[in-house]
């Protein structure tokens, strides 16, 4: 029997890295782009390249836009969170009954959202720690090793097709607790990144700010605990200074995309804490108020402040 296409949709950074470990591995990988001018381009460059520490080598995927007519039973969707829900809209019509949808999108709510507007699909969440950046078009560099949970909020049973993952290099392990590691991983970047965009500084750099940082941690913990997501919660303050450590010569991926002036995904990391915050009548003054002067800040700089 052929083995089943992974569709990627968004040949972005985290879509290129994860396409071209596919391909290397011999899986059956297409790219769907956004239109026919993209395609044209990709074509134009013949193939994707992967930008590793010991080399550089190019895989010739196929690729489309939304328009092509195959049926979809995999598809890894690897836009931004506020583009995600638009590009799945585009190829619903495509998608066979119990297709797996992949979502790799950062924050909280765009996976939500998905699930709930094509129950029909199995939709998976990511929570990743790899790190990528396009060097160029259709250029993705492998920036930084890490790891991929997968899990659904129901905890259902690991997939068959997971063991694909592992055998393509791409780091992965199946949880019942996702949505734990997507809490704990907004916490950690609502504590970071929109402190080193405020103070237009490397990570480490927040060490000059350590009070702030601690407050944050404090006010995200019980956030946690009232979202249902205590074991998210265990540790926090420390976790946030390993990483603040750990990459102290870092831009954080918020501060990387105000610095190209690029839309960041602060609707889906602060805004949501925020809005949960409401939801469940948390007073998290220092959130808001880190909120509020985030988005200031954005629209000052002329960009969008969701
Ligand atoms: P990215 O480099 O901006 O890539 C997103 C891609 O999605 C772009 O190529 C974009 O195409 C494409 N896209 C948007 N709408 C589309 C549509 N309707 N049809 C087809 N393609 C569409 O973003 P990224 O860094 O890969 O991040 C993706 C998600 O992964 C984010 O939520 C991010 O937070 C998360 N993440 C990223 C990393 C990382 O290291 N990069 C690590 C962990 C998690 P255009 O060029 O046409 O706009």
């Amino acid at each position: 029997m052929a083995e089943t296409t992974w569709h990627i949709l968004g040949a972005g950074s985290l879509g290129s890295l994860w396409a071209t470990r596919l391909a290397r591995a011999g899986q059956p990988a297409t790219l769907i782009l956004r239109d026919e001018a993209r395609l044209s381009r990709y074509r134009a460059c013949g193939a994707l390249e992967l930008v590793e520490p010991d080399g550089t080598s190019r895989w010739a995927l196929p690729a489309e836009t939304a328009a092509a007519d195959t049926p979809i039973q995999r598809l890894v969707v690897a836009c931004k969170a506020y583009d995600a829900e638009a590009a799945v809209a585009s190829i619903a019509h495509r998608l066979a009954p119990g297709a797996a949808l992949l979502l790799l999108q950062n924050g909280i709510g765009s996976q939500q959202a998905i699930a709930e507007r094509w129950p029909q699909a199995h939709c998976i969440f990511v929570s990743s720690t790899e790190g990528a950046y396009l060097r160029g078009d259709y250029q993705v560099v492998h920036a930084g090793r890490g790891h991929n949970w997968l899990g659904t909020p129901a905890s259902e049973a690991e997939p068959a097709w997971c063991t694909a993952l592992s055998a393509s290099a791409i780091p992965a392990t199946w949880t019942g607790d996702i949505l734990d590691r997507v809490w704990r991983k907004l916490a950690l970047n609502c504590a970071i990144n929109p402190l080193t965009v405020l103070h237009d500084c490397r990570n480490g750099l927040l060490r000059n700010h350590e009070g702030e940082v601690n407050a944050l941690c404090a006010e995200l913990a019980d956030l946690l605990a009232a979202t249902g997501h205590p074991a998210a919660a265990i540790g926090l303050r420390d976790d946030v200074w390993r990483v603040i450590e750990a990459t102290a010569n870092n831009y954080s991926s918020m501060h990387q995309d105000v610095a190209r002036r690029r839309r960041t995904e602060i609707a889906f990391l602060l805004g949501q804490a925020c809005r949960q915050a409401d939801t469940h009548d948390l007073p998290v003054q220092r959130l808001r108020a880190l909120h509020d002067r985030l988005r200031t800040h954005l629209r000052a700089l002329g960009l969008p402040d969701d």
